[in-house]
């Protein structure tokens, strides 16, 4: 199997595997909260693996509290600025936010909220000064997604943070896409950001929800003290532990230069094909991700890659499967019969460089078919 689908999720990194593999070996450690010297062995684990993801977006440990994944992130940043509006009824979102944002932001619309959404061009791209007029009057909070998980679109949440910080208003990023893609850094953002690690090589099922200010702050579920009383439940330790291993690698270095040359590997194998478009440039794409408008229906393509042996997808993979045209790129100005021919390419951790120029022949071979 040849990955091209890291944007829905990839296999561990090996770095991940070997950790974690020592510790389902070791057995002193037990319950995070219990205060034996099993239970303080797996603090120290879960405390190691926050102060590693607290530098990778280079904040303070006390900022990070560990999640099940970039879904709760959401849900719990969602709920936590919509509680603490203070009367204001205006939401400034994107129309392109993955269905966890998504769907929270429709029902807040359905329940009186107004939603001010930002405009979208037929390649993602989203007018860096529309933030500027946007935030005029009774806005509660702000919603702009780091880069799109569909077309690899970078959105301007940077420009927010300016905009919304200089006006005290909140602001909610979901960086899932970008942590371990692009240089991502809190510092300056008064707010929110979620994210979790399963497209970059850590488990799924664990997330991590930054905040700016967490006084006030409360999680989802009632129960316990865990994560200074911002998230009830008894961490995954393991899971954890596999973000703080892929921090580390983000610390290090993510070889972000090698995944876009790769990519550009996909590109120009498939760039003549008739009726074959590229839907972001890679200036304005995170730098694994290749979208591409195709002349044939992407199930068809994604099922034909599949029997070569080659995994990529046909828009994200919450909305795959559905055989619904894709909302991100109704959203836009795509028609539902252009939506049902968008594919998405994604490199990474899980393929090499040979992977990647066997797919680059056996693409144009399939696209074409
Ligand atoms: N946001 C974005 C942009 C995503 O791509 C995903 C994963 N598809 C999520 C949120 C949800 O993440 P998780 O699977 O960790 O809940």
């Amino acid at each position: 199997m040849i990955f091209l689908d890291h944007n829905a999720g990839a296999p561990p990194h090996p770095v991940v595997r070997e950790r974690l593999r020592g510790l389902l070996e070791g057995r002193d450690w037990a319950n995070p909260s219990s205060p034996h010297a099993a239970g303080r062995a797996a603090k120290e684990i879960v405390e190691e693996a926050r102060e590693q993801v607290a530098l990778s977006v280079g904040s303070s440990p006390t900022q990070v509290t560990f999640t099940s994944g970039a879904t709760e992130s959401n849900a719990a940043a969602l709920r936590h600025w919509t509680l603490r509006s203070a009367g204001a009824r205006t939401i400034v979102c994107t129309p392109v936010e993955h269905p966890s944002v998504a769907d929270a932001l429709h029902r807040l619309e359905r329940e009186g909220w107004i939603l001010r959404r930002a405009p979208v061009d037929r390649s993602g791209g989203i007018p860096p000064d529309w933030i500027g007029s946007a935030l005029d009057g009774d806005v509660a909070f702000a919603v702009c997604m780091s880069a799109n998980n569909e077309t690899g679109a970078l959105h301007p949440w940077r420009e927010w943070a300016g905009e919304c910080g200089g006006r005290g208003i909140p602001l909610h990023v979901d960086a899932t896409q970008s942590w371990g893609r692009e240089a991502i850094a809190v510092r300056g953002i008064r707010g929110s950001v979620a994210w979790s690690g399963h497209k970059v090589g850590a488990l799924s099922g664990a997330g991590v929800l930054w905040l700016s200010e967490t006084r006030g702050f409360s999680g989802l579920a009632e129960g316990g003290p865990q994560e200074r009383g911002r998230r009830a439940g008894t961490e995954s330790v393991l899971a954890v532990a596999s973000l703080g291993e892929v921090a580390r690698l983000v610390l290090a270095g993510s070889p972000w230069r090698e995944w876009s040359d790769w990519r550009e590997i996909l590109w120009r194998a498939v760039a003549d094909l008739p009726g074959v478009s590229r839907t972001v440039d890679a200036e304005h794409s995170l730098p694994n991700t290749l979208h591409l408008g195709l002349p044939t229906r992407a199930e068809t393509a994604v099922m034909r890659m599949d029997l070569e042996g080659v995994a990529v997808s046909a828009g994200s993979a919450c909305a795959s499967g559905s055989m619904r045209p894709s909302p991100v790129l109704l959203a836009m100005g795509w028609s539902e019969s252009e939506a049902a021919r968008g594919i998405r390419v994604s490199v990474g951790h899980a393929v090499d460089e040979q992977g990647v120029r066997r797919a680059a022949e056996i693409l144009p071979r399939v696209l074409t078919k």
